[in-house]
């Protein structure tokens, strides 16, 4: 069977890594959560007092950028991998909503964009993907083969964002997660460098109303289309 490169784009809170993750599995690729880099890059400017409520010092990030070493383990027992930071293990870490209320800010730095593309080019290379981002199907792999675009209403994608950080125990109002929510919306699509937007050849999937089975079934019937042609 020939390997395609699957590119997985939209706002945030669409369930992008959910089906990423089951499409990853079912067609044995590997699963990367571009997401989970930025946020890495995010926690490492807070970790180092770049970042903050006042001030964001981006300039003493770039000088640091060849200091960040970002890699993605496999878990078995999760089934998919976790994000290391500089070798330590920070996958929760990087999940909490103060590193969610950095990360467009640092994610607009196009020293940082151009750092982590490339290094998401470099897995793609080696390997058959499902990549999910914000810029995958028109920055990172403009020529995948499939192209998706995840959409869904803020208010729906709030209360997904909101039962996942309850689930994890954090003491968070549902007021503050759409507030977060519409804000990287705005950052992340208007930004300079590579903003979000719906690459002209990628198909949108309004999953609203629809369940993880049908969305997942309807992206496996275009993959199969794609490999029959291939
Ligand atoms: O996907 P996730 O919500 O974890 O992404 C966190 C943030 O990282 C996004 O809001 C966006 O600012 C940034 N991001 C990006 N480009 C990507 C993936 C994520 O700018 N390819």
């Amino acid at each position: 069977m020939n390997k395609i490169t699957i590119a997985i784009d939209g706002f945030s809170s669409t369930g992008k890594s959910t089906i990423a993750k089951q499409l990853a599995k079912t067609l044995d690729y590997i699963y990367v959560d571009t997401g989970a880099m930025y946020r890495a890059v995010t926690l490492y400017a807070m970790q180092n007092d770049f970042i903050s409520d006042e001030k964001f010092h981006s300039n003493d990030l770039i000088l640091k950028l060849n200091n960040i070493n970002l890699q993605f383990k496999f878990n078995p027992s999760l089934g998919f991998s976790e994000m290391y930071l500089n070798g330590k293990n920070v996958e929760k870490e990087i999940r909490t909503m103060k590193v969610s209320n950095f990360v467009s800010v640092v994610s607009a730095v196009p020293e940082v964009r151009n750092r982590l593309v490339k290094q998401q080019q470099e897995i793609g290379k080696s390997s058959a993907v499902v990549m999910d981002g914000r810029d995958i199907g028109t920055v990172v792999f403009p020529n995948a083969e499939l192209k998706i675009f995840m959409n869904a209403s803020p208010k729906i994608r709030a209360q997904r964002r909101y039962d996942e950080l309850i689930k994890r125990g954090e003491n968070i109002s549902f007021e503050k997660v759409l507030k977060n929510v519409n804000k990287r919306d705005y950052i992340d699509s208007h930004r300079k460098s590579s903003p979000l937007k719906k690459a002209k050849d990628a198909i949108e999937i309004d999953n609203s109303n629809l369940s993880l089975k049908e969305q997942f079934t309807q992206i496996m019937l275009l993959i199969n289309k794609i490999l029959k042609l291939e």
